[in-house]
């Protein structure tokens, strides 16, 4: 049973499409993908090597070895320029996958369709797509297991629209359909910052007493030296 994080990845492929998903673990997606006769091929890359064994083996028990090739390697180097339509990158914190966007951009060529799922910090995928002609087409949100995930697709646009801040904060979908789960998250997430910006407020007031305090530990040395 795919988890519902990675079912949503799933559901923005489309039949016809081919996948490449770096950071594969157990292959579970490209897996999916071809049982359910949504892709025909798909390449499953991996990095370290116990999970690229687990993505071996799954792909053979599932007996998909003729549809899914599982290849070993850093990020998009597993792919050559034009092999696959699409890629996925699911799973990791938003930083790591900018970076594995970047260093592999050059084997982006052909790739049509990007999609995206961060554990945290989706503004960083955002600002690499913004500023490399990726144009947001969809958003998702969901919880699951009580944490809250984003999936974000994106497509090549010559003319990619600006975001604002707050688009690029929130996501422009997100923040248009405005669904129960992006209010959740994103209260929480205001709880969180004004208790951090409570702590800085006392900590500045801590510090300023301890000034004042020196001030006047000086003052009453210079009146009991004189
Ligand atoms: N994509 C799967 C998912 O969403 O369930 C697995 C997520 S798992 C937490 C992250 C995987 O990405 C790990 O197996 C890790 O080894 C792999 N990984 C991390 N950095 C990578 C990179 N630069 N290239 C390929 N794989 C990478």
């Amino acid at each position: 049973q795919l988890s519902q994080r990675l079912k949503t990845v799933a559901d923005f492929v489309k039949p016809g499409e081919t996948v490449a998903d770096i950071g594969s673990d157990h292959a579970y997606l490209p897996c999916y993908l071809v049982k359910n006769n949504r892709v025909e091929k798909a390449i499953a890359g991996e990095v370290v090597e116990g999970p690229f064994q687990s993505a071996v083996k799954q792909v053979e028990e599932d007996g998909l070895t003729a549809n899914i090739e599982v290849r070993k390697g850093n990020g998009l180097t597993v792919l050559s320029p034009g092999e696959v339509t699409t890629v996925a990158i699911a799973g990791m914190g938003g930083p790591l996958i900018s970076e594995i966007l970047e260093n592999g951009k050059d084997r982006l060529t052909g790739v049509q369709k990007l999609i995206l799922q961060p554990n945290i910090n989706a503004i960083s995928i955002r600002l690499w797509l913004q500023e490399h002609g990726w144009q947001i087409s969809d958003e998702k949100i969901l919880e699951e297991d009580r944490k809250i995930y984003e999936v974000i697709m994106a497509e090549r646009s010559a003319d990619v629209k600006k975001l604002s801040e707050e688009e690029l904060l929130l996501g422009p979908v997100l923040l248009k359909d405005k669904s129960p789960v992006f209010i959740a998250k994103w209260k929480h997430e205001l709880v969180q910052l004004k208790k951090i910006k409570k702590q800085m407020e006392l900590a500045e007031q801590n510090t300023s007493l301890l000034e004042k305090k020196k001030q006047l530990e000086q003052k009453i040395m210079l009146i009991e030296e004189a």
